[in-house]
């Protein structure tokens, strides 16, 4: 423990946002780092619990304490306070492949199990994560070669962060890992989900850089069950690991939903990512929400990433519809802490000047000239999802985003192909005692396996079915789990 009264001494003081009026005129990144000194004085509020919940109990289930990878972190609040950075990031990158990217958009389960969190003023443990990654990053990422090679091959498919952190483990414990990804370059939804705003994608460059350093082959424009045969892997690897999250979105089957200007989510976020980035546009007609009033359907991440991008892109307007009714603006501690608590967040894109309503049911679209959405019909709805009475209203919509969430992967293709068995959620059927599917030398992680989640626990799940692979195929392993 760094500094015994640094609780009593300290209040907490996170990192900054740029002002909105700036932030909304680039695709930049705009949190503001926090300086070295007052990280350090941040670092010192950790009391260094006895049962430190931050860092995880080991439970399995959504919504359970702390961090999902267990990153240890009392004691790198402790290395940190005393200016060991180097020893700090030794002990970070021990169980996070990829902390600068959890720094940056993990949702924090950590501070909301963190002891101080019981009255609001949790460390400030997702940035002093950050400062400890890009301070290591700034000093030149090095590959981590290994000393023997095993012999064995790993196909990956999907380099998603589940794809991402199992080949990354797996190359280290020696194996010869090829990456097999559909789409131009790799990251998965780190790369074409999250806005740049978010997360820029030179912190998956790097790591892409470093991982084929380590000896990681990627296969980009490899569609596994389209353009690779699935049976090929099959045959030509020792295991093959499936991380191909979970890409089937959440439909909204009402009246005029045929109608032009409604889409995806994950239809129109991924063409401003690869106009940022100078990628070509996939095929399709660009769909952009400048000079139109835009609704985003579904009040979560997604559509959070859905707001930030139309104002950037120039809306005149965007509402925020969320079916479920408003959450309490703050939890009942007693109740909820250590545990992740139902409560209403309000993201730096809601901030940017979005309208936001809750318990909102869209009962029909209807469009004009040309066939394009113009007006959406809603209802509000009780807390038994029925339509309140005589609460109808409409409002003018020309482009409408639905970000209702994901229900499984996607089925055609590399699933059928392969007839793997699934689970009662449409998942890729694998236990977490060894991510093993119902084929033989076939693994699955990440969303493919658990379904829609977060970015922490695909890398944790890309490492624990890295540890599996290894101990399949070498009766043993050394990887952490
Ligand atoms: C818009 C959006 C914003 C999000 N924001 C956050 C956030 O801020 N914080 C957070 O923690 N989580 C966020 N999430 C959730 C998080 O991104 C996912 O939980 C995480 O990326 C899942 O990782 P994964 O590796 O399992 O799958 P993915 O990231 O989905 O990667 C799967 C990869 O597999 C490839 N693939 C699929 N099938 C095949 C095939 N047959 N052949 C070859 N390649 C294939 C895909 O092209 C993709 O690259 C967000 C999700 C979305 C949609
Ligand atoms: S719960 Fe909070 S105060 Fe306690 S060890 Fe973790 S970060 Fe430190």
């Amino acid at each position: 423990m760094g500094k015994v009264t640094g609780f009593l001494e300290y209040e907490r003081e996170d990192r900054g946002y740029e002002p909105v009026e700036e932030r909304i005129r680039h695709w930049r990144e705009f949190v503001l780092p926090l300086p070295e000194a007052d990280c350090r004085t941040q670092a010192a509020r950790c009391m260094n619990c006895g049962v430190p919940y931050c860092q995880g109990t080991g439970s399995l289930a959504p919504g359970t304490p702390g961090c999902p990878v267990n990153n240890q972190i009392p004691d790198w609040n402790d290395l940190v306070y005393n200016g060991d950075w180097d020893e700090a990031a030794r002990n970070l990158h021990s169980t996070n492949n990829f902390p600068e990217v959890t720094g940056r958009v993990c949702p924090a389960p950590c501070e909301a199990s963190c002891t101080l969190n019981i009255d609001e003023n949790p460390v400030t443990i997702k940035s002093i994560e950050c400062a400890i990654a890009d301070r290591a990053i700034a000093q030149g990422l090095k590959p981590e070669r290994p000393a023997l090679r095993t012999g064995k091959n790993v196909a990956i498919v999907g380099s998603g962060p589940a794809g991402l952190a199992c080949a990354q483990q797996l190359a280290r414990a020696g194996h010869t890992v090829h990456v097999y990804e559909k789409w131009a370059k790799a990251g998965g939804l780190l790369r074409y989900g999250i806005p740049d705003f978010k997360m820029e994608k030179l912190h998956v460059d790097r790591r892409v850089a470093q991982m084929q350093a380590e000896g990681v082959t990627f296969h980009y424009g490899a569609h596994v069950g389209v353009n690779v045969p699935a049976q090929k892997l099959l045959a030509e690897y020792d295991a093959v690991v499936l991380a191909g999250g979970a890409e089937k979105p959440r439909d909204l089957p009402v009246p005029g939903r045929e109608l032009k200007g409604i889409h995806f989510a994950m239809e129109f976020l991924p063409q401003q990512n690869r106009r940022v980035s100078g990628e070509p546009a996939a095929p399709g007609e660009p769909i952009l929400a400048g000079g139109k009033h835009v609704v985003v359907i579904g009040g979560g991440d997604t559509g959070s990433d859905c707001i930030g991008t139309s104002i950037r892109q120039g809306a005149l307007s965007v509402t925020n519809f969320e079916i479920m009714p408003a959450p309490p603006l703050h939890e009942n501690k007693a109740l909820t802490w250590p545990n992740w608590p139902l409560k209403l967040r309000t993201s730096s894109s809601h901030e940017e000047g979005a309208e936001r309503d809750f318990a909102v049911m869209t009962t029909r679209f209807s469009g004009g000239a040309g066939g394009y959405v113009e007006r959406l019909h809603c209802v509000y709805v009780d807390d038994k999802m029925r339509p309140v009475p005589g609460s109808e209203f409409e409002i003018a919509a020309e482009l409408v985003l639905l970000a209702m969430g994901f229900v499984h992967p996607l089925h055609e293709g590399m699933i059928k192909s392969l007839d793997l068995a699934l689970d009662r959620r449409g998942n890729v059927s694998a236990s977490t005692d060894d991510y093993r599917t119902s084929i033989d030398k076939v693994f699955a992680a990440g969303d493919m396996r658990r379904g829609q989640s977060l970015v922490v626990w695909a890398i944790r799940e890309g490492r624990q079915a890295a540890h599996a692979v290894d101990e399949f195929l070498m009766g043993e392993s050394l990887l952490p789990r």
